[in-house]
């Protein structure tokens, strides 16, 4: 049976298989020694004295794949290294066989500094990149904070329930990303930029408190905190008000933080608050770093910024002094704050109305945003009045959101977090794609799989679709 290396400390003395990666592998003549390693930890293992065991260890190489057996020995106690996993003990090994042989690999598994080594191969070889304590570590974590914030969240008596892929463009602020559809020639799909329709359709339907780790795609350019696809902890809740959304989010990362990262300090409990206009006139950023000790990777300066205004002047590209039309600044599907509805109403002194809008900032970064929403149906329809849209337009595109508005849909609203952004902070990484398995590159590919990738004609025809590009200018 098959020992994982955590628990050989429980078979001292005793005879074990164990499965695993050669991690180091030394040769010393007449005796060899490996570090092995499982998903559990490492292991020293020696073998001396025999022969035909000590023939095979000198074929191992770092990541070949093995089954070792072997006696679990105490270490002498000056050989003991403190504070180690397995530091202790050691592996007397028996035999030795052979599950899977592995080339050189471009990056060195037991260096452990595969963050200096060259971008593409880390992308490229990213299943080995993914075996270095550092990854491994970052994406465990990623799943245990994903585990307790859906066990929190259910004990609240929120429910994860999931929403289409293929879907309609939704307003977000991004371009779209579409899908053609070979049923319904020159059609497209458009994957969503997040659940933000689906999820109030959820509070229509009466299901009234609903999260989902979601996936959303925006074409945007490559940052070092953004990825064409990310994931959203999407949550919405019905009869809230923006205080109890802000205190159900703000106990959860509370409580992430202090059960999976003690070695953290929150700066301040509760979260401070702060107008966008302080914000802006005090660090000029609507996201502001205020940290007491920016030398403290440890410190957790969380910062909730309200009261942002609801709508403003879009630019226009030649001239950046002339002002455009209306624009929304987060989500068009938000609420005003309640002083402000005769004006919204009214359609007047629109650059003063404030949202029912809030955004949770983690040490200068945004790690989620949310809203109370409009869901009166008079009251959507305004805003999308003032953001420009005719009636006709309005009927045709949010037609859904009204007819659901005006079928007895509840108060709502909620928040989404931007997890890959809360992960890279809480892991003390640079960028977010440490924290995801199989990230893209900064211009959005895909080179492990080398995705995007030309189709073939006969699947364009299908698709009713004529690329008009020249190949020569790609
Ligand atoms: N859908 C919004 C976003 O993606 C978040 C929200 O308001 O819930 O930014």
């Amino acid at each position: 049976m098959r020992i994982l290396i955590k628990d050989l400390q429980q078979h001292i003395g005793s005879e074990v298989t164990i499965m695993s990666w050669v991690h180091i592998a030394r040769d010393q003549g007449k005796m060899a020694f490996f570090d092995f390693r499982d998903m559990s930890g490492k292991v020293q293992g020696v073998v001396f004295g025999k022969p035909e065991v000590l023939e095979i260890a000198k074929t191992l190489r770092p990541e070949f794949v093995v089954e070792v057996k072997g006696i679990v020995n105490k270490r002498p106690d000056k050989m003991i290294k403190e504070g180690v996993l397995n530091g202790d003990i050691e592996l007397e090994i028996t035999g030795i066989k052979v599950l899977n042989t592995a080339e050189t690999p471009a990056i060195e598994v037991s260096e452990n500094n595969s963050i200096d080594i060259n971008e593409e191969v880390r992308l490229r070889d990213r299943y080995v990149d993914l075996r270095t304590d550092r990854m491994q570590a970052n994406l465990r974590m990623r799943g245990k904070v994903a585990q307790l914030v859906r066990n929190a969240l259910y004990e609240q008596g929120f429910t994860e329930i999931e929403t289409p892929i293929f879907t309609k463009s939704t307003p977000e602020g991004a371009r779209d990303f579409v899908v053609p559809s070979r049923t319904n020639p020159g059609k497209f799909f458009a994957l969503p930029q997040s659940p933000q329709q689906y999820k109030q359709l959820l509070m229509s339907s009466g299901m009234e408190r609903y999260f989902q780790f979601a996936r959303c795609m925006r074409d945007e350019d490559g940052r070092g905190d953004r990825q064409p696809e990310f994931t959203q902890m999407d949550f919405e809740m019905s009869f809230a008000t923006e205080e109890d959304i802000m205190r159900i989010n703000e106990e959860l990362l509370i409580k992430v933080v202090q059960t999976l990262y003690p070695e953290k300090k929150i700066q301040k409990i509760p979260f401070p608050r702060m107008s966008y206009k302080d914000a802006m006139e005090k660090y000029g950023s609507d996201r502001p770093d205020i940290r007491e000790d920016k030398n403290d990777p440890n410190l957790l300066a969380f910062l909730w910024i309200v009261d942002f205004p609801f709508f403003e002047k879009t630019a226009t590209s030649d001239d950046p002094q002339a002002q455009g039309e209306w624009t929304f600044t987060h989500n068009p599907f938000s609420l005003c704050k309640p002083e402000h509805i005769e004006n919204l109403m009214n359609k007047e002194n629109i650059g003063d109305i404030l949202a029912a809008q809030y955004d949770i900032t983690l040490n200068g970064f945004e790690i989620g945003g949310g809203s109370i929403r409009a869901h009166d149906p008079k009251i959507l329809r305004t805003i999308l009045q003032i953001l420009g849209h005719t009636d006709e337009k309005i009927d045709a595109n949010f037609g859904h959101m009204l007819r659901a508005f005006a079928s007895g849909t509840p108060p709502h609203g909620g928040i989404a977090w931007g997890f890959d952004r809360l992960m890279m902070i809480l892991q003390n990484e640079p960028n977010i794609r440490e924290v995801i398995a199989f990230p893209k590159t900064r211009d959005g590919k895909d080179i492990m799989m080398d995705a995007p990738s030309e189709i073939g004609n006969a699947q364009l025809r299908e698709l009713s679709i004529k690329v008009d590009i020249d190949k020569k200018e790609l």
